[in-house]
């Protein structure tokens, strides 16, 4: 993707980017946003849990338990 542009001033150009790099950080946010509540699959616990929630899933008591029958079991 280079299209050229061709801007009458440098104000312009400078317009132009700040509106561009706005729009690359709005796409760039939304993409992290829903990767955030995309569901990973926690091996431990056979549950799926929505990303932003895992890492407090880790160190919830019920994850700790069943990563502990698991790692028993597999002993
Ligand atoms: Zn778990």
């Amino acid at each position: 993707m280079s299209r050229k542009i061709k801007f009458s001033s440098d104000e312009e150009r400078t317009e132009h980017e700040k509106i561009y790099a706005k729009e690359y950080y709005q796409k760039h946010k939304d993409k992290i946003t829903t990767n955030l509540y995309e569901l990973k699959h926690c091996n431990c616990c056979n549950k799926e849990i929505m990303k932003y929630k895992f890492k407090r899933h880790e160190r919830s008591n019920k994850h700790k338990e069943n990563e502990q029958k698991l790692i028993v079991s597999f002993d």
